[in-house]
């Protein structure tokens, strides 16, 4: 592995490392900067994380017709069986709290008469989605950044390459703790980060996907340097595609929210036919599952690469008032949400699985933290409630510095420096993108919204001699952000595929013709490394 030499003079030297910079990454820097030096490193600016691209909103129980026990039961329902109550009660509990923060920090939600204006999305029962018209996670990161102090330590285009644990490094007395972490600097430098604690916010693995409504930078590192350095991961099949990402050569990742649909917009065919009914009598208010799975259904029923929202009937005023910045967008590729259809296509959206933590982000490795999506809380269960995510991770971000800060800090450690001596200048790049390119397009057809045996068998056998090929690079030749990414990526994609093997039957966002039906007792898929693969139950 990695190695080798003690230089803490090489280091940078933290009391909290924190990886990303989106909703989670932002809340807990915020948190822990009063206590001690922060570094806040991402591999991109704030505005290439998922939080950015949140349209919809975030969930809270806001009104007086809304109550705790709904949301905790909308959410135990869209969860199938699998999510962890006790979380979701602890998550859903705070929910009007953390939206009155982000209101005194300065984040401009929508109100109506004086009063916040709340939306509805698929799978709840109630208008309890508070938002920022239609542009929620940008909003909320600008609020949040605007807290961040000038003595934090702002690392931006930084790329993390690995943990550094104390396992790694030889010392095997004692539990395995992380000392820090490798980054990739923008100069094209390995700089190693000591730091007491460290808190991996770094986002989802959408890009495993061909179609996905991530930015780019979605490849699932976090969950990847995670499991390298010992983290058990839990659930990694559970990925929800969004229903409606606007099918477009130049705009593939532009989400139609779900809040359009709230607000009553159609999901056709060609013909103009709403057929969503035919599947779920909720029609296009079905979780986002069912409908992206008729969707998928109905694509191929007819043969067609594409579906329609048709919205036309909300009229141009409304349109123009809650969905200003999707219709800019889309105006720029020549498409009218007042005027035409718009050619839709369900794409990876939100991974449910990740690394296993509890609500403060407690990982199984000493001073290791993971919140947001890239940790599995046990919140999604087999499948998100639309706009619980943001929630979750202003949540796991609070309780996860309130953790850290109430315990005695461990000395600030001390780690070797990368040591790339040995490695060769790349000939060329073109195995880097033709193996991303072959990644993305067999997880796509193979380990998509339906799944097979067949089908994963044929996934995991072509992935496994791309791995080998990424091994052999990886270690060659210097680091390059496209490597770095693209280890993560196939790890992230194993992870997924081995975990949807082991799940023999059917149940929220995890569909296979082979096993059609749930089980009875519902349980977690857990993958723990350096060890053969288990099924275990939380
Ligand atoms: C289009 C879209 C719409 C959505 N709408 C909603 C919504 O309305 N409501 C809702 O609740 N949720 C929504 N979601 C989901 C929600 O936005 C995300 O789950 C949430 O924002 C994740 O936040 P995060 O802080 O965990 O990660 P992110 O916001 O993705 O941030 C990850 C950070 O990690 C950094 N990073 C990653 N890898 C590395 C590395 N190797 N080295 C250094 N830095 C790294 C990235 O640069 C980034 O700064 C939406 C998601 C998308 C994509």
């Amino acid at each position: 592995m990695i190695q080798r030499k003690f230089d803490n003079r090489a280091a940078i030297q933290v009391d909290f490392l924190v990886i990303g910079s989106g909703a989670a990454g932002l809340y807990v820097a915020s948190k822990l900067q009063p206590h001690g030096r922060v570094a806040l490193v991402s591999k991109g600016p704030t505005s290439d994380a998922n939080t950015w691209f949140a349209q919809g909103g975030i969930a809270g129980v806001l009104s007086s017709q809304d109550s705790i026990e709904c949301h905790v039961q909308d959410t135990l329902a869209a969860g199938a069986g699998l999510c962890r109550e006790h979380v979701v009660r602890e998550v859903v509990a705070r929910g009007s709290e953390i939206i009155r923060e982000l209101i005194a920090i300065g984040t401009r939600f929508d109100t109506h008469e004086g009063k916040l204006h709340l939306t509805r999305e698929g799978g709840h029962s109630q208008r309890r989605i508070a938002h920022a018209q239609d542009a929620t996670g940008r909003a909320i990161a600008e609020a949040l950044q605007l807290q961040l102090r000038p003595s934090l330590i702002r690392l931006t285009g930084y790329t993390a390459i690995d943990l550094i644990t104390s396992h790694h490094i030889g010392n095997y007395a004692g539990p395995n703790q992380c000392l820090g972490a490798y980054f990739l600097a923008p100069d094209g430098q390995v700089v190693s980060v000591a730091s007491r604690f460290t808190i991996l916010a770094t986002g989802g693995a959408g890009k495993v996907y061909l179609y996905t409504s991530n930015p780019h930078g979605a490849s699932g590192d976090g969950i990847a340097m995670a499991w390298r350095a010992g983290c058990p991961v839990v659930n990694m099949e559970f990925i929800q595609f969004h229903p409606t990402c606007l099918f477009h050569r130049d705009g593939s990742n532009l989400l139609l929210s779900e809040a359009l649909r709230g607000e009553g917009a159609h999901i056709v065919d060609a013909h103009g036919r709403r057929f969503t009914f035919d599947y779920d009598e909720r029609g296009e208010l079905a979780p986002r599952d069912i409908v992206a799975r008729a969707i998928d259904h109905e694509m191929k029923k007819q043969g067609v690469d594409c579906m329609y929202l048709d919205a036309r009937h909300l009229g141009e005023q409304r349109i123009n008032r809650q969905f200003p910045n999707i219709r800019k967008r889309l105006l720029e590729l020549g498409l009218d949400l007042v005027s035409s259809t718009i050619p839709i296509v369900p794409a990876a959206h939100y991974t449910c699985g990740g690394i296993d933590t509890d609500v403060a982000g407690h990982t199984a490795i000493e001073h290791l933290y993971a919140i947001g999506e890239t940790a599995h809380s046990g919140l999604h269960g087999a499948n998100r409630l639309a706009s619980n995510s943001l929630l979750e991770c202003l949540v796991m971000a609070d309780f996860c510095a309130k953790s850290i800060l109430a315990q005695t800090p461990p000395p600030i450690p001390h780690v070797p420096a990368w040591d790339d001596s040995g490695v060769e200048p790349e000939v060329e790049r073109i195995a880097i993108k033709q193996n991303w390119d072959e990644i993305r397009s067999l997880m796509s057809h193979y380990v998509g919204i339906v799944r097979s045996n067949e089908r994963l068998r044929r996934a995991k056998r072509r992935l496994l001699m791309i791995q080998n090929e990424i091994a052999d690079h990886f270690w060659r030749h210097p680091v390059s952000r496209d490597l770095i990414e693209l280890r993560n990526l196939a790890l992230v994609a194993g992870l997924i595929i081995r975990s949807a093997q082991m799940r023999h039957e059917s149940r929220g966002l995890h569909y296979s013709t082979d096993y059609p039906y749930s089980l009875e007792e519902p349980r977690d898929t857990v993958l723990i490394p350096d060890t053969s693969d288990e099924l275990d139950c939380h």
